[in-house]
């Protein structure tokens, strides 16, 4: 039994009641809770007074915005909602399928999307009690001066283990960040930073309200896919997402050739990585061998697992290129029929 510290909590009813009770020293956003309740049994934080989200009613709306080209997502909507969204499940379906890939049913049950996307960084030697920490005199993240991961590192290179962030990032998605002095929008790949400690863009008093995602303008193709220990709850420990954009093609159903491709990885560091793709890969199609070994060794290449998370890095950086491949696999597979 972990027992947490005390704080006060406060349930404001909108976005702007939200906004002046986060403003008070030491209050936090309270969302599912399904990260931030373990975090405070951890003490990894300690806040005075957590602000819930559940009753504003505004944060849990999903809207087609056809004049924008967009899917504005409520970040309060919790992931059970968003799997059976039609708006998301047919017109995003590697976010719909990430997401079916969070925790179990339960969780997903209170998770929210907002939640997920301003996910704790995650790291073997803190996601531990403050005993199992002291006995280890702490690390850059938790009262300590050093980093078990990267003795010599002068900077926490604990992993973002989101599911949707790797998704999102390739499908081009930004947020709508709303504080007392005004809002802003903030494309979700510039969001994050490789400071495991701070990862998070938001400056202090700032709530997500929207994750806000460009509809296709074309034919393409998606997937995503994760590699954890028991299918049943885990986090990711490698995690891969693709976006093809393709010109028309002569079946009309995507398979033209290749105009852009996005791959970003996840749960590698404190931020997403946008894995560069061979010029080679435009203009060729989806289902060639020699594009999914293109595309899967550049991921290979460019992804290298540290010991922060459980599993042999070597072995991560393996299944790098084995998700990738199966990735690749699924983007020709109908959404219904990809392998959890
Ligand atoms: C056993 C277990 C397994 C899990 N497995 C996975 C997994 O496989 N994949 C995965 O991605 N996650 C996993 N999680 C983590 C978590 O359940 C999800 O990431 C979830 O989506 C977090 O959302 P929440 O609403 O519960 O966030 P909370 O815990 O309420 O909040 C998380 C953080 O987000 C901030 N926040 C919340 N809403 C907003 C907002 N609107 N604006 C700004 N900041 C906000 C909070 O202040 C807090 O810092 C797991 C958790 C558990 C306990
Ligand atoms: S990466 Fe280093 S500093 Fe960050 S949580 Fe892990 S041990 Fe601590």
């Amino acid at each position: 039994m972990l027992p947490m510290a005390s704080f006060d909590v406060v349930s404001p009813e909108t976005v702007e009641d939200a906004v002046r009770a986060l403003a008070a020293p030491g209050a936090r956003l309270l969302a599912g809770g399904t990260d931030l309740l373990p975090t405070l049994k951890r003490r990894l934080t300690a806040p005075s007074r957590l602000v819930s989200l559940h009753r504003v009613a505004e944060l849990r709306e999903v809207r087609v915005d056809e004049e924008a080209r967009m899917v504005r997502i409520g970040a309060g909507m919790t992931l059970a909602r968003l799997i059976r969204e039609p708006a998301v499940a047919t017109r995003f379906p590697s976010l719909a399928h990430a997401l079916g890939t969070v925790a179990s049913p339960q969780i997903r049950n209170s998770a929210t999307l907002g939640g997920n996307v301003h996910l704790d960084t995650r790291c073997r030697y803190v996601d531990q009690s403050a005993f199992w920490r002291e006995s280890l005199g702490g690390c850059l993240k938790s009262d300590g001066d050093t980093c078990h991961v990267v003795p010599k590192g002068k900077r926490c290179v604990a992993a973002l283990s989101a599911d949707s962030v790797p998704v999102l990032v390739a499908l081009g998605a930004s947020l709508r960040l709303v504080s007392a002095e005004g809002e802003r929008i903030v494309p979700l790949e510039e969001y994050y930073s490789s400071d495991g400690v701070r990862h998070i863009g938001a400056a202090p008093g700032e709530l997500c309200t929207e994750v806000q995602v460009p509809m296709a303008n074309g034919l393409r193709r998606t997937a995503y896919v994760k590699w954890r220990p028991r299918a049943s709850i885990d986090f990711p420990l490698v995690s891969v997402a693709l976006r093809f954009d393709l010109q028309d093609g002569e079946d009309g159903e995507g398979g033209g050739a290749i105009a852009a491709a996005h791959v970003v990885a996840g749960a590698l560091a404190a931020k997403p990585r946008r894995i560069r793709i061979p010029e080679a890969v435009i203009g060729r199609r989806v289902d060639e061998a020699e594009v999914a070994t293109m595309v899967a060794d550049a991921a290979f290449a460019q992804c290298k697992p540290l010991p922060n998370l459980p599993y042999d890095p070597d072995y991560r950086r393996k299944l790098t290129r084995v998700l990738t491949r199966r990735a690749m696999a699924n983007l020709l597979r109908p959404p219904a029929e990809r392998p959890r």
